[in-house]
């Protein structure tokens, strides 16, 4: 009776034990975006991220396109890449074209990416970058969104990759991201290494 009352509380706690689920990062780049760039974006997440997979170029949905500026909009990017994968997968769009996102007051405002916060799709646009040290900060911008995938808000500390650009350029001064945001995508992500 007694192993009888044993097992069956083991069993009760095992089902209890909350199972993280291994996430997959899916890269989706958009139009003519580089292979070579796709390629270095994709080697890179794998360093901290062995469950990465690359997709090939797929077009720009046609609704995404906001004439008057000539760009796309990030917002129905991110929404037409989230309902295109799995529960336990996050997607990350690349873009070489502007793309955009309303903004308070402006309907159309320039990013240089766009991410759910938390949700399971993000997108960064190379549009914007200075052309010195681009493909680093593009990085830096695709770490920066999914941070924001995994429930990572805005950063004061300032040479972290969770800092607000506030419409600027502060990629050359952020490093990594810091600790107390990396101790939180640890505790969310066991395998991620930082
Ligand atoms: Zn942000
Ligand atoms: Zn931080």
């Amino acid at each position: 009776m007694k192993t009888f009352f044993l097992i069956l509380v083991l069993i009760t706690c095992i089902s209890f034990v909350p199972i993280k689920k291994a996430k997959v990062i899916i890269i989706q780049p958009f139009g003519k975006f580089s292979n070579s760039e796709s390629k270095i974006v994709f080697e890179k997440i794998k360093k901290i991220f062995p469950k990465v997979v690359l997709k090939k170029n797929i077009s720009f949905p046609a609704k995404s396109f906001y004439k008057p500026r000539n760009r796309y909009r990030a917002d129905l990017l991110i929404k037409f890449m989230s309902s295109s994968i799995g529960k336990d997968s996050v997607i990350i769009g690349l873009s070489n074209k502007d793309i955009s996102t309303t903004n308070g007051k402006v309907k159309d405002w320039g990013v240089m990416g766009l991410g759910f916060c938390p949700g399971n799709a993000c997108i960064v646009s190379s549009f914007r970058l200075s052309k010195n040290n681009k493909n680093a900060q593009f990085y830096k911008v695709a770490l920066h969104e999914l941070g924001h995938t995994q429930g990572l808000q805005h950063c004061k500390n300032k040479t972290c990759l969770m800092r607000d650009a506030k419409g600027g350029n502060p990629f050359n001064e952020e490093k990594d991201f810091c600790s107390s945001c990396k101790n939180y995508l640890k505790k969310k992500i066991n395998f991620i290494r930082l």
